[in-house]
């Protein structure tokens, strides 16, 4: 049975706070491959300031290569309409029969779960791994599965995982403590605009194809 790991994520652009993690993740749970799949369509963010969907992909392309076991998929921007997690990780399942899918997010975004498109359906598809993005994480996280799944029963912590919950569909959250980054696309896009260096929080291949396209992305992102 395969066991795919998938992070999906707007990647305006790629950060190391994307990559480090997506690293932490496959040795902690060890799934066959992670696919990185940048949103076409995002359903919760501005795409004013959005890169176009190829420059995103190569970047991330680049941000991936030194790891084997990190793919692109470009599978939202085979379909039309909205980008929602639902519809891709069924779609998986459609092409994988029988796979076995572990959906990345960080803590933030597990906050807001309930206002995706079927949002709360989705640990059905999948197991959720949860990723801590500041020091409060921690205890938000813990707060928001007992109120979102009161039925979760908390299983007994392994190393190198924080918490296990296993769900009544069977599926599991698993809180995985890492190196906090506090890093995002906003602070890289800030520092971009105000000609600010941003050597160290993308990836050195990420920040070439960067300055290639350097006047696309200004202008793009000035649209913010
Ligand atoms: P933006 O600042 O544009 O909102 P972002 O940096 O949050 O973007 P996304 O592409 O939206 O990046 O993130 C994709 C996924 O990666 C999300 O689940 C997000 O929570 C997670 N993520 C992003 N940055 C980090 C980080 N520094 N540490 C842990 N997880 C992260």
């Amino acid at each position: 049975m395969q066991r795919i790991g998938i992070l999906g994520g707007t990647f305006n652009p790629v950060h190391i706070g994307h990559i480090r993690p997506a690293v932490e993740v496959f040795e902690a749970l060890q799934p066959d491959r992670i696919d990185l799949i940048p949103c076409a369509s995002p359903p919760h963010k501005a795409e004013s300031n959005l890169l176009p969907f190829e420059l995103r992909a190569k970047m991330l392309a680049a941000a991936a290569a030194p790891f084997p076991y990190l793919q692109i998929s470009h599978i939202e921007n085979e379909r039309p309409g909205p980008s929602y997690t639902y519809d891709t990780l069924t779609a998986y399942h459609a092409s994988n029969p029988g796979c076995s899918l572990f959906f990345i997010l960080g803590a933030g975004d597990l906050v807001t779960l309930p206002d995706w498109h079927k949002g709360m359906q989705i640990p059905n598809l999948a197991d959720l791994v949860v990723l801590p993005r500041s020091g409060r994480d921690v205890e938000t996280v813990h707060s928001v599965i007992r109120d979102s799944w009161p039925d979760a029963v908390k299983e007994q912590e392994k190393a190198p995982l924080a918490a296990v919950y296993r769900l009544p569909s069977g599926h599991k959250i698993h809180f995985l403590p890492q190196p906090r980054l506090d890093i995002s696309a906003t602070l890289v896009r800030e520092r971009w605009l105000a000609g600010r260096n941003v050597t160290y929080l993308v990836p050195r291949a990420v920040l070439d194809i960067m300055l290639e396209h350097r006047e696309t992305i200004t202008a793009c992102w000035s649209r913010g």
